[in-house]
């Protein structure tokens, strides 16, 4: 089931995703305990919204060890966590804003995935479980600004810094051989499979949950593979994840 977020009637509304034209209506997303509506929307003018409500938005740096090597970094030892604020999303088709503070803003393609019920001291199978879909993340990250603060919050924390969509994919197979791809004006920059990933998705997971409870609807990304490279103004931006679909913003 593909579950997206769109405006009806000048409502934010959960809906699932029935063909590339329709939708079915959700009282709230699943992982909220949501369930199906009897009313079907068109999603040909629809404006799409971000597909989750995350109360934190949980990521790992330098999780593929190619990624690491070409910013000059070790692989860590242990998972590299950072937040982006929920202020950061950016829906589907959403424009990417280039901050004046920063001359370097870089795509960073992720696997995204959204966590189904609580989690808190989790073992990677338990984390594994809690996995109720996956997504596009494009973890946009102002580079220079990385360089400069010690900390990653400025860098990755600006708005519409964390792109998410076009929907959640409940439907999903093994988390270990996933494709990760970012095009820039339709090149390809990135592209990477989530087996070669340091710390694989449970492990990952489970790491978190052990510093902070996770959430139903919070939003975890994965790490990006090499190739990351500067976005400017004008540029469309997409990451792939297969069995997902594409993600696309604009650059302004
Ligand atoms: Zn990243």
């Amino acid at each position: 089931m593909r579950i997206l977020r769109l405006e009806h009637q000048g409502q934010p509304r959960y809906a699932a995703k029935l063909d590339d034209a329709t939708a079915l209506l959700w009282s709230d997303a699943p992982w909220n305990g949501g369930t199906a509506t009897a009313e079907r929307v068109s999603l040909t003018a629809a404006r799409l919204l971000v597909p989750v409500q995350p109360s934190k938005i949980v990521c790992v740096g330098r999780n593929y060890g190619a990624h690491a090597k070409e910013l000059g970094n070790e692989v860590p030892s242990e998972p590299l966590l950072f937040l982006k604020p929920p202020s950061a999303l950016c829906a589907p088709e959403g424009a990417i804003l280039l901050p004046t503070m920063s001359a370097r803003v870089e795509h960073e393609a992720e696997l995204g995935l959204v966590i189904g019920k609580r989690l808190h001291n989790a073992s990677p199978a338990e984390a594994l479980q809690a996995i109720c879909g996956i997504t596009c993340v494009n973890d946009v990250t102002a580079r220079d600004l990385q360089r400069k603060d010690v900390q990653f919050t400025r860098a990755k924390g600006f708005d519409t810094f964390c792109p998410v969509g076009p929907h959640v994919e409940t439907e999903f197979g093994d988390l270990a051989s996933i494709d990760v791809i970012a095009r820039v004006n339709g090149a390809v920059k990135q592209r990477g499979n989530t087996r070669d990933m340091v710390f694989p998705v449970p492990v990952l997971v489970a790491f978190m949950s052990q510093v902070m409870s996770l959430e139903p609807g919070d939003l975890i990304s994965t790490g990006t593979p090499e190739g990351v490279g500067p976005l400017v103004a004008g540029d469309v931006v997409e990451i792939e994840v297969s069995g997902v679909g594409t993600l696309r913003n604009l650059v302004r």
